[in-house]
């Protein structure tokens, strides 16, 4: 409840309010419906937030388009023969990913409807008390769960008003021939794999030595030979001073001057939740150091009965995550509370080609965590391209708490890394040992089976 339940007097009666139509904020609203409770669900935009919008869905069709790019040329080697070089049609790409993405918004506007949820088509901010105020009414809700998401950070600098962001990239109204990512995490190579598949060329620029933070080192080190190999330019330890106009396009300048010309300069500089305009402060709803709103446990804020889900407030912000933490904070609320997110074994890929995927920790946390780890990797050319003529090599790596024998750490670059690693997570949070993984029989020939065939101890 509420610190003060609000009175019918104060609004709407709703048992649940749910502020954001992403991921989380759909999945809570419908759950909480269908278990018998009155919920809002206020969403201004489109529904299914950035996943639907602007990130892993139009991301993944993009990506798939970028894999065609590939197989058209690898295809030579098994004899296929063209008549002419095939081109990319990118308005009707723009078209058929616009078509779909409408089509999953009408899905999901759907399914709050079947389910009971009135929608409110409007930004949401919390009165106190247990009110919430949405497109000129007032609701009174026992409970509120903000699931407002995150946004692209820009970093201020000299010509900033020239960059774009992830958010525009799948709109973009001209193709980009030559494109500039700044930064080294998920979006930044994501980016760069698709648009080099598209048939751009691209530079990235990271701060840092190293792309994906967070990862295991060997494997971004890995992935970054991998992507440099199809021809992506990385510059490290690289900052860029300022990006200006240049003729008809655009450069960026670069700390230590040099210039790289660009069409588009795309900054993948981090997320931060959104937080704006919530009247969270008024509410009593605290931030944490990382400006996420801090929950407890089971996500309630510092406001009681307010809680909050998903990329305002998690640490992982993956839309998975976020829809294991809705329906953590239903069960809590309507069912026997008994539903708890495990954070330790979330498998996520990173779809770049060839792609990244990690289940558990990197080697270097492994060895933080548990002293005495074994590390078994292999890193070869997988059988398809022995025709192809490509020379893209596939790591996989396993870690392994030499105490226990429990594989903790699981590491792969490679075609459909994140189609392997899926299963293996299954494995991993039911505690399988290296023991485990050794008795498991291979599927001949594949690249997965190489997690089960990994015999030979390559360091501790
Ligand atoms: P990340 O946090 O993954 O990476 C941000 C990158 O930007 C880092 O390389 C960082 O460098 C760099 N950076 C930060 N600030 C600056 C600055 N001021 N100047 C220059 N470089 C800077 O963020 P993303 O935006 O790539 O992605 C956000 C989140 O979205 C991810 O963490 C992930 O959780 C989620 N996501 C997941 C995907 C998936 O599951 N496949 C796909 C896309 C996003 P440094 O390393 O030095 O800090």
């Amino acid at each position: 409840m509420t610190s003060s339940t609000p009175s019918a007097s104060a609004g709407t009666p709703v048992d649940l309010f749910v502020i954001g139509g992403g991921s989380a904020g759909v999945r809570a609203a419908r759950q909480a419906a269908q278990r018998g409770a009155r919920v809002a669900l206020a969403e201004p935009g489109r529904l299914g937030g950035t996943c639907v919008n602007v990130g892993c869905i139009p991301k993944k069709l993009y990506s798939h388009a970028a894999g065609y790019a590939l197989a058209f040329d690898e295809a030579r080697g098994y004899g296929w023969r063209f008549a002419a070089d095939p081109v990319l049609d990118w308005e009707a790409l723009k078209t058929a990913r616009a078509a779909e993405i409408a089509r999953l918004n009408g899905v999901y506007l759907r399914l709050l409807t079947e389910a009971g949820v009135e929608l409110v088509p409007a930004r949401a901010q919390l009165a106190g008390g247990g009110v919430v105020e949405a497109g000129g009414r007032r609701f009174a809700a026992k409970h509120v769960l903000v699931a407002t998401g995150g946004g692209p950070f820009v970093p201020e600098l000299p010509g900033r008003e020239h960059v774009v962001s992830s958010d525009a990239m799948f709109d973009l109204p001209r193709f980009p021939r030559r494109l500039v990512v700044v930064g080294g995490g998920y979006i930044a190579c994501e980016m760069v794999s698709v648009f080099h598949g598209l048939g751009a060329e691209v530079d990235l620029v990271q701060r840092g030595g190293r792309l994906l933070a967070g990862f295991d080192d060997e494997l971004a080190r890995f992935l970054a030979r991998e992507l440099e190999r199809t021809g992506v330019r990385l510059h490290f330890g690289a900052e860029v001073a300022r990006v200006e106009p240049s003729g008809d396009a655009l450069q960026a300048v670069l700390a230590d001057g040099r210039t790289l010309a660009a069409d588009v300069v795309l900054y993948a500089t981090g997320r931060r939740p959104s937080t704006a305009g919530l009247g969270l402060e008024a509410a009593g709803v605290r931030l944490d150091a990382r400006g996420s709103i801090a929950v407890d446990d089971r996500y309630e804020t510092s406001a009681p009965g307010v809680f909050a889900v998903g990329d305002v407030s998690s640490t992982q912000p993956l839309t998975p995550v976020a829809l294991a933490e809705a329906m953590a904070v239903v069960d809590h609320l309507y069912g026997d509370g008994r539903r708890r997110v495990d954070y330790d074994t979330v498998p996520t890929a990173v779809f770049t080609h060839p792609g990244a995927a990690a289940v558990g920790l990197s080697e270097e946390k492994a060895r933080g965590k548990f002293g005495a780890v074994r590390v078994y990797r292999s890193d070869f050319r997988s059988l398809r391209h022995t025709l192809t003529g490509s020379q893209e090599r596939t790591l996989v790596k396993l870690v392994v708490d030499d105490a226990s024998d429990r594989v903790v750490g699981l590491h792969l670059v490679g075609a459909d890394a994140g189609e392997i690693a899926q299963g293996f997570a299954v494995a991993m949070r039911a505690g399988a040992t290296k023991a485990d993984f050794d008795a498991t029989i291979g599927i001949h020939p594949t690249v997965a089976e190489e997690f089960v065939t990994l015999r030979e101890l390559t360091r501790r």
